[in-house]
């Protein structure tokens, strides 16, 4: 009974932590119905969601709570910055930071995600979908916390301090994972230049062999820019997506505790 328990709780504590980003999926959901480019049908958006609430379920209840217990043996705030409760300047430019510096750090997990062999068997399950839309925003194996936790929750905790800085900052992201995944060609005028958007991030999971390996960031495209990954989509580039060689039929295996990596 205890194991039902804990399934149930975790169950919940997923769909509370869903919860606040329902509206925006939702709206990005009903608009690919109107507008995308490559209609996404409802059985790819059923099956994607149910996917990740399931995921979530499992790292929620069989992940999370070890690593916030590891939280303990992690020294914070080692720079004594503390946040403060009254938002004055100082603190919005600490949580900016905080932002900048999670997205650096997500940005080298990201390409060590596509050149590691163990690392790519997990990210593959997000790569796997073949017609990338809003619903596959947070299509993350559950293990893959435990790989987030220690490149990026640990650093930031570190840095931070407040284990809520973490939390505020991946909010942020998750905001941003939605939008960039919706399956739109609509442009964002010049913000297509300075941050993560649908036409930008369609490029990252494409299977044309010149956008392999481009356009890792997940908030700013200044990481890509640096460090030579950044590939900026021409006005009319909307490539297919998913990956060369492989399909998406052996989705349910994703769900194992160490996916199936099976060629077509
Ligand atoms: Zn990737
Ligand atoms: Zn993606």
């Amino acid at each position: 009974m205890d194991i039902v328990r804990s399934v149930g709780e975790a169950l919940l504590n997923t769909l509370g932590s869903l919860a606040p980003f329902a509206p925006l999926l939702f709206l990005c959901i009903v608009a690919e119905k109107f507008w995308a480019k490559y209609p996404v049908s409802n059985r790819t958006i059923v099956i994607n969601l149910v996917y990740v609430v399931c995921a979530m379920a499992l790292a929620h209840g069989l992940v999370l709570p070890w690593l916030f217990k590891l939280n303990a043996f992690v020294p914070q705030d080692v720079w004594n910055l503390q946040i403060h409760a009254a938002l004055t300047w100082r603190d919005v430019l600490l949580w900016m930071g905080y932002l900048v510096l999670y997205d650096f750090l997500y940005y080298w997990f990201h390409r060590l995600q596509h050149v590691v062999p163990w690392l790519w068997r997990y990210h593959f399950v997000h790569h796997s979908e073949e017609n990338i839309s809003a619903a596959a925003f947070a299509r993350h194996h559950w293990l893959e916390e435990v790989w987030r936790y220690t490149f990026m929750t640990v650093p930031l905790l570190v840095i931070a301090g407040n284990p809520q800085v973490p939390f505020a900052v991946i909010s942020v992201i998750v905001t941003f994972a939605i939008l960039m995944h919706w399956n739109t060609p609509l442009g964002f005028g010049p913000l297509e230049r300075i941050f993560i958007t649908p036409r930008y991030h369609r490029i990252h999971h494409s299977i044309e062999e010149r956008h392999i390996n481009k356009n890792f960031g997940a908030f700013l495209q200044l990481w890509d820019w640096l460090f030579g990954t950044r590939y900026v989509p021409q006005r009319d580039e909307f490539p297919a997506t998913g990956v060369r060689g492989y399909s998406d039929r052996h989705f349910l295996q994703h769900i194992l505790p160490v996916p199936i990596l099976k060629k077509d």
